[in-house]
């Protein structure tokens, strides 16, 4: 007998289930489009060469060691990581408005934000996107959240942003409410707002006194332009918003299982911010005590250099045409072969994902005949794609539709 005979089964996480899948496979011509990581042309995952220079460089630094960090991280880690997000030009750097807070990755500065925002703040309603990324809503309820919303964002009919049902349910939050944005590449359905629908949705979060919190999981990834892609938080701070946001080091650094993140704060009281910092170091210590080194070592070398940055930055060009020429010959290859509908949408949508409109029969088909592995709402991967196996892919798409 055993005192864990209580505990029920959980249900899978989708995408460790389809990736695993997908690796039991045996069959010579199968194609994981499923998990959210980059890949060669070759099909394999790609150690940045700057990435490894540096570690080179860490490894052999004798002054370095491996003391605990602080609770809240490494101070030239975090320090560089919140100007990389807001541009050194932005308000609230100028003005010292701002602060980092070092996290397990983009998850965890979801996580340490959304329990400051229960604990500290007593906000207990959270909006995200209709659809998003499947860990948004468990991360909230964890944390002490008490209700979980979604607001409208993607529009099936015209595979593009359902913009008027997004500013009315806002409109519609109740005061106080968390609301989560994506800041750039939006995760599942690489469609973005444009510059005035972002102006708009800031009129609308001021006035009606929500709290906006960033998600930023591919600044640089996106559309290969640093700025570009950071464009929407930088206005928000710039407009005079408080704000959270969330940034993930996994994609852009290629550093996944390092667990690299950065949580900013903005807020428009600077004396209170040795105070905010304090209950952050609390929520730190109970959680995980403090967070590790090497991530955030590797990460803030690179972004406190300017030779090492520019290598990086020629990385990241690297990743983000790769995207580009995928989608633009993933939809060539699909209008060449199917005679109906439209594929604009996989050259109009940007970042690593696409929201190809395939319904979850025809991603069941997929996999069991085609050994194509994607998520059961037709989002798929486009680095996964490669000129090996973009014909079987968009052969095997234009079959079962
Ligand atoms: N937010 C979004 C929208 C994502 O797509 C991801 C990863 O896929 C994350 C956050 C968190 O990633 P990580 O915790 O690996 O940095």
């Amino acid at each position: 007998s055993s005192i864990f005979t209580v505990v029920n089964q959980g249900p899978p996480v989708e995408v460790f289930q389809v990736n695993k899948a997908y690796n039991d496979d045996p069959s010579p011509k199968k194609v994981n489009l499923s998990v959210g990581a980059y890949r060669t042309n070759e099909g394999k995952p790609w150690v940045l060469p700057i990435v490894r220079q540096i570690k080179k460089i860490i490894a052999e630094d004798v002054t370095l060691n491996h003391e605990y960090l602080p609770m809240l991280g490494l101070d030239e880690f975090t320090e560089a990581a919140s100007k990389f997000l807001l541009g050194n030009d932005c308000k609230s750097i100028i003005n010292k408005q701002y602060f980092g807070v070092q996290s397990l990755s983009g998850t965890g500065a979801l996580r340490i934000g959304a329990v400051f925002l229960k604990t500290q703040m007593n906000r207990n309603i959270v909006y995200y996107s209709n659809p998003t990324w499947e860990n948004h809503a468990m991360l909230f309820k964890h944390s002490g959240f008490e209700k979980t919303e979604s607001y409208r964002y993607w529009d099936n009919k015209t595979k593009s942003i359902d913009f008027q049902g997004m500013c009315q349910d806002l409109e519609n939050a109740p005061e106080n409410s968390v609301i989560i944005l994506h800041a750039c590449a939006h995760n599942p359905t690489g469609c973005d707002p444009s510059k005035d629908q972002w102006m708009a949705l800031s009129k609308i979060i001021k006035e009606k006194k929500l709290f906006p919190f960033f998600d930023c999981a591919y600044q640089g990834f996106a559309t290969g332009n640093l700025e570009n892609d950071s464009w929407a938080v930088r206005y928000f701070a710039n407009e005079g918003h408080e704000l959270f946001c969330a940034q993930s080091f996994a994609k852009n650094f290629g550093l996944y299982n390092e667990r690299i993140g950065n949580l900013t704060v903005i807020t428009n009281n600077k004396e209170a911010i040795p105070i905010l910092k304090s209950q952050f170091q609390i929520i730190v210590r109970g959680m995980y005590s403090n967070p590790p080194c090497h991530g955030a070592r590797i990460v803030s070398t690179i972004l406190n250099n300017s030779k090492y940055f520019e290598e990086w930055n020629s990385c990241i060009r690297i990743m983000s045409e790769r995207i580009t020429e995928m989608r633009k010959e993933l939809r060539e290859k699909l209008e060449n072969r199917t005679k109906f509908g439209t594929w604009k949408h996989i050259t109009d949508q940007i970042g690593m994902f696409s929201y190809t409109g395939l319904s979850a029969d025809q991603v069941e088909i997929l996999k069991n005949k085609y050994h194509i592995y994607m998520l059961k709402s037709g989002r798929i991967n486009i680095c996964g794609l490669n000129t090996n196996n973009l014909d079987y892919v968009a052969k095997a798409i234009s079959d079962v539709i």
